[in-house]
């Protein structure tokens, strides 16, 4: 059929018809004895005609070029450039281009010279294409255009698994916030818009020519450079410097201005969205259709490593390469000097060279200066840093409606309902507050009201809060060398440490000894504990562990005397220990109350008590309870999002299996270093007893100078215990493997240059 037509209209003779493999279209390579020609079908739709003249237009427009070649419209012989002609599956528009000759960008190495003449061989046709227009280009709104980049979010869903369509949905929160509002003071032109590596041809390690017109857009110049870059760079090890050979080589031809450098990364990003979107869309609708997939992996390979990349990064290091000033931000002395002029010193500042934040993305922060760091401590943003299913949550109910809970709405009840089915059955009610203090605070006044008693049992080394009742249940406060001192309402038992305790064996039998030891030590005041509260790992102790065993004999004895034992799931609840969603089931019991903060909003100021319903009908008897915020519709959208994220993108289970590998990973680091005394903990909640070589003496200075040597590494992570010779890792539950071996080879490099084996 195509041999005929080969004929009959172009009255060419083929030698060859050969099939090519295409996205959507049927085309045909044609040789003859006169050269080689590309013969091209499409669906008889009209605006495709319309789009296909365009096209020729175009191409015909760079006919007068002579810096490389395009393919040139080849005429029927009536001299139209466009035919419907019968073919087997009915009738197609037909067109037939020359061929272009070379070899594919995507066949060649892609060296230094290669990608520098990329960037000049479009810079050239872009600067061409500069006073050429054309209205059926201008009105074209095509979801692989990066103006329409919104366009694609439709196919979002169609991403799997969860947590990579997450990835393409920062992408698209970070282009609203930082492309559209620049997007009208961007220039625009006629571009290509597809310089991909199958699109470019190349001779003798330069760019000789390009093919494929059909993504052709009036769009801005930009985009041409962005869309090139995603190409260049995604299967790259480090992409930043073949950005820059292109860029600068473009920059060198048609001169790039400043607020086109600004957007660069994220339409460099988009693109990459685009690709991923249109993939999985693809996907979906046809699973065999493997050319749509083709470039899918790299793609996800090069959004993952560009997360990592500071936007600063990529900006700074154009600007500079262009001879733009580079942007700067005030020192961390400045912004130092005028914090202290409104805020007290009191509120410390992590690490000797603090740290001037910028961003942050899951878990990834972002200083003022380009640099990017690992975040292997932050445990409030639990399912990431600027999640944007989180984030959508609150700004679309803040968009809506935010009140309090003396109206009635749906987020209560259904936020409650979700929340409370991660518990046993007896705690089901729920009281919202703000912070894990206000919870505490709560609990303990709950614990008041239904036993009449007014004693408290606290944790050695425990921390609850920042109130006046959180500070006197928290002897990690009130024991400080500066604290108030052990309130006479206070009882404190000692921590069931199996590694610095006096019991060390942690197969339950020092569980069982430390909790007679206790309740032996506070036997005359049998009958007066309203409470006892500890953390089920005492984080501010240095991440240890209660002794397993301890919290069933502790608790019958405390409920026998008339009093509520509360959890405090502050720091360990909401799935970070791996293996359990809440800390005390590890413990196999269940709590009168638990106490909820950190990562329940994801950095959202949210906490609660949950308790069962005779405290609370106990508590309900007193006066109105009331917090302004507590439990109000934006929180309730939060922290649902929050539950959403943890079960779809599987976090816990994450926790599980990167918090093993961490966990093995640094007790092989031990073997090796005598200064590491322990490491406990659970999931991604974990701690590293660094002691003076060999003993169990606490090497505080050693650990400080870990601590900030990781931080002048770029990853971060803090120090805990009585000594502050504790690591505290606790990271976004979205941490990796790949992550784990980052921190754990560094940590190695530090230890070595430290000379303690
Ligand atoms: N309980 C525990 C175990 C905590 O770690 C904290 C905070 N570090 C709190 C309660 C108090 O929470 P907030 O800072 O939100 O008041």
């Amino acid at each position: 059929m195509v041999a005929e037509i080969l004929v009959n209209e172009y009255g060419l003779e083929p030698i060859e018809v050969k099939p090519l493999v295409g996205y959507a279209n049927k085309n045909y390579l044609i040789v003859t004895k006169s050269g080689r020609y590309i013969f091209k079908t499409y669906l008889n739709e009209s605006e495709t005609l319309e789009l296909l003249e365009a096209e020729n237009e175009t191409l015909t427009f760079l006919e007068t070029t002579d810096f490389g070649e395009f393919p040139r419209p080849v005429p029927f012989t009536d001299g139209t450039m466009l035919k419907v002609l019968p073919l087997d599956d009915g009738p197609r528009i037909c067109r037939m281009l020359s061929f272009v000759p070379g070899e594919f960008l995507g066949d060649v190495e892609q060296t230094e010279q290669t990608v520098a003449s990329l960037g000049t061989f479009l810079a050239k046709l872009d600067k061409t294409l500069l006073p050429y227009s054309n209205t059926v280009l201008r009105a074209r709104q095509s979801n692989w255009d990066l103006q329409y980049f919104t366009l694609n979010k439709k196919f979002m869903d169609d991403i799997e698994p969860v947590s990579n369509r997450n990835l393409v949905r920062y992408f698209f929160m970070q282009y609203d916030i930082h492309v559209l509002p620049l997007l009208s003071g961007l220039r625009k032109s006629v571009i290509h818009a597809d310089a991909n590596e199958w699109n470019v041809m190349v001779m003798r390690g330069k760019v000789s020519g390009l093919i494929d017109f059909g993504d052709l857009a009036h769009s801005h110049l930009i985009n041409e450079l962005a869309i090139a870059c995603a190409y260049v760079c995604y299967d790259k090890e480090d992409p930043l410097p073949l950005a820059k050979t292109l860029v600068k080589a473009y920059h060198d031809v048609l001169p790039l201005e400043e607020r086109e450098i600004t957007v660069l990364y994220y339409l460099i990003a988009a693109r990459l969205c685009t690709s991923v979107c249109n993939s999985a869309h693809a996907k979906k609708a046809d699973p065999t259709n493997v050319y749509a997939q083709s470039s899918e992996e790299l793609a996800w390979q090069m959004l993952h490593k560009w997360l990592r990349i500071h936007p600063l990064k990529l900006e700074n290091m154009l600007r500079e390469t262009l001879g733009m000033t580079t942007k700067s931000e005030a020192s961390e002395e400045e912004i130092k000097s005028i914090r202290h002029q409104h805020i007290s010193p009191i509120l410390s500042i992590s690490y000797h060279r603090p740290i001037h934040m910028k961003g942050a993305a899951f878990q990834y922060m972002y200083d003022a200066h380009g640099n990017t760091f690992l975040d292997a401590y932050n445990n409030i943003p639990h399912v990431g840093h600027s999640h944007p299913k989180v984030v959508e949550a609150g700004q679309r109910q803040m968009a809506v409606l935010n009140t309090n809970t003396r109206y009635l709405y749906e987020h209560l009840n259904s936020y409650a309902e979700r929340l409370l089915n991660k518990f046993p059955a007896p705690l089901n009610r729920v009281f919202f507050v703000n912070s894990g203090s206000a919870a505490s605070d709560l609990a303990i006044r709950m614990a008041y009201a239904h036993t009449q008693k007014n004693r408290l049992l606290v944790m050695e080394h425990g921390y609850h809060g920042n109130s006046q009742i959180g500070i006197d249940i928290s002897d990690y406060k009130f024991s400080n060398p500066k604290g108030q001192g052990q309130r006479d309402y206070i009882l404190k038992t000692q921590l069931p440490d199996t590694y610095r305790g006096k019991h060390t064996q942690n197969d339950g039998s020092a569980g069982e000894v430390y909790a007679s030891e206790a309740m032996e030590s506070f036997s005359k005041h049998r009958g007066a504990i309203a409470a006892f509260i500890t953390e089920p790992i005492v984080g501010c102790g240095g991440q240890v562990p209660l002794a397993k065993g301890y919290l069933k004999p502790m608790y019958e004895a405390i409920r026998s005397q008339g009093g509520v034992c509360i959890s405090d799931e502050v720091q360990t609840g909401f799935g970070r220990l791996g293996a359990v969603f809440w800390g005390f089931e590890q413990q196999e019991v269940v709590p009168d109350m638990v106490v909820l903060g950190k990562p329940m909003g994801n950095g959202h100021p949210m906490a609660a008590v949950v308790t069962t319903s005779e405290i609370a009908a106990s508590f309900a008897k007193g006066v109105e309870f009331f917090s302004s915020f507590g439990g109000n519709p934006v929180s309730c959208a939060i922290g649902m999002a929050v539950l959403d994220v943890i079960e779809e993108e599987a976090l816990q289970e994450n926790a599980k299996i990167v918090g093993d590998y961490y966990k093995k990973l640094v007790r092989e680091l031990q073997a090796d270093h005598a200064s590491i005394g322990d490491v406990r903990g659970s999931g991604l909640f974990l701690g590293i007893d660094i002691v003076k070589h060999g003993s169990k003496v606490p090497n505080t200075q050693l650990a400080q100078v870990l601590k900030n040597e990781l931080r002048n590494r770029h990853i971060l992570v803090s120090t805990d215990g009585p000594a502050d010779n504790v690591i505290k890792s606790k990271p976004p539950l979205c941490f990796t493997k790949n992550n784990v071996e980052e921190v754990v080879e560094t940590m190695s490099l530090i230890l070595k240059s430290q000379d303690c084996q």
